[in-house]
């Protein structure tokens, strides 16, 4: 790398220091272009993007139909808000809640805004329907959960760093262990008022953690037996990322048939944000059936960019592009093959525990402490290489690549990914 360019990146990281917020710790490698599986810094170098985004650009970077549908639809209108009617909406509504199986969707814009409007729709219900005294519906959610910024998404977290000094809190919310039973149904017994159980069906941010295969049919049967709605956060594990169209696959329209290692389960509410628009616009939803759905009434809640048509328009082609692309099967098929080939490598490896996940949503544990930072230096040295991952939680390096992937450039990243852990080991 010259020294003129590394200029280039230098003075976009200091421009980003100087004048923005430091809410965030970003890899230094400062994007400029994305094509498929691979971005593009200012220096011209190329990397395979392991992180997609946090998995919002599954259907890969800059997808010709994705744009076009964004370029074509911003030509002819993009907002009118909801105080009038637009030709998208209802057409994007139908084809979502079909593609999904559900009566109902409700459109928002980010993750965090379809969770709140979830846990809004439970309150509602529990009062309207399963008849809870108002003001005191609970909400079982997972210790080591992830569903978002906002303030009350925040009050049921136990990540320190994202509530300190950010309250008074959200009441309202019951933390139990993730992928333990037992601790749900004890909740859901001591506590009549228990509305919802929201679950991530993998960890993601917490560090990719898959629980029990039978978790999460079993969980679904104790809120049938307690009278809870199940409501499924798949922000992240959702849009074929884990080798099916969604990690709760319930009723799913993915033709996938290897992909039943774990048992269908339908939630009562479904929550979707990332990949629903492959990255190309901030487009989120929440699904239910009409007997949950229809709590929500004129004004009740709201969003002016919920929605709108270029989202609508946006979201079917992102989602067209799964299927015609056959982008569960794929996410599987390299999946399994990801982990058997860095299985290999571990199997003499001192510096790397395990690897963990389903379909192309992985992560590896690096045999170090969590607040050492051995994780991030190898994250450094595979930018070096040519390949962009970020640690989560200090040791935990996720891996989650477009799943636009072939077999071909997924062995090419396992040899950069290989090599690079190799310059780590200690001999
Ligand atoms: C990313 C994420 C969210 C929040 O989405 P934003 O669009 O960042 O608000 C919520 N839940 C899960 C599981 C996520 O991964």
């Amino acid at each position: 790398m010259s020294v003129v360019e590394k200029s280039l990146s230098q003075a976009a990281i200091e421009l980003e220091n100087q004048y923005g917020a430091h809410n965030y710790h970003p890899l230094p490698v400062v994007l400029t272009k994305g094509e498929g599986v691979f971005v593009w810094d200012v220096e011209g170098k190329r990397y395979y993007d392991f992180l997609s985004a946090y998995s919002a650009v599954n259907q890969g970077h800059c997808h010709p139909k994705i744009v076009n549908a964004l370029i074509e639809q911003s030509k002819k209108l993009t907002l009118t808000s909801r105080a009038f009617h637009n030709d998208m909406l209802g057409k994007y509504e139908k084809f979502v809640a079909e593609f999904f199986h559900f009566d109902k969707v409700l459109p928002m814009n980010t993750g965090a805004e379809a969770v709140e409007t979830a846990v809004k729709i439970c309150r509602r219900w529990a009062y309207k329907v399963k008849g809870v005294s108002e003001n005191e519906a609970q909400i079982v959610v997972c210790n080591n959960n992830f569903h978002g910024r906002t303030t009350t998404i925040i009050s049921f977290s136990n990540d320190p760093v994202a509530r300190e000094n950010f309250g008074p809190y959200t009441h309202g919310f019951i933390k139990v262990e993730y992928d333990h039973l037992e601790a749900l149904e004890n909740a859901f017994k001591s506590n009549p008022n228990v509305a919802g159980f929201l679950v991530e069906p993998i960890q993601g941010e917490a560090g990719v953690y898959v629980p029990s295969n039978d978790y999460l049919i079993r969980a679904k049967q104790l809120c049938e037996k307690y009278n809870v709605l199940f409501i499924a956060d798949e922000v992240q594990t959702g849009i074929a990322r884990t080798g099916r169209l969604l990690a709760t696959c319930g009723n799913c329209t993915c033709k996938n048939k290897n992909c039943s290692g774990t048992p269908d389960v339908k939630p009562d509410i479904l929550i979707l944000g990332k990949a629903i628009s492959g990255g190309a616009y901030p487009v989120s939803a929440v699904l239910a059936n009409d007997a949950i759905m229809n709590v929500i009434t004129p004004g009740s809640h709201g969003s002016t960019f919920g929605g709108n048509p270029v989202a609508a328009a946006v979201a079917m082609a992102a989602l067209e592009v799964i299927n015609e692309e056959r982008l569960a099967e794929n996410a599987y098929v390299l999946g399994k093959l990801f982990r058997s080939e860095l299985n290999k490598y571990i199997a003499n490896s001192s510096i790397v525990k395990l690897v963990r996940g389903k379909g192309l949503l992985n992560a590896i544990v690096i045999n170090d402490s969590e607040d050492n930072d051995t994780a991030w230096n190898i994250c450094l040295r595979l930018r070096d290489n040519g390949l962009l991952a970020k640690p989560t939680h200090g040791n935990i390096i996720r891996f989650a690549p477009p799943l636009v992937m072939t077999e071909t450039q997924l062995m090419e990243c396992v040899a950069i990914i290989t090599n690079t852990l190799a310059e780590f080991e200690i001999h």
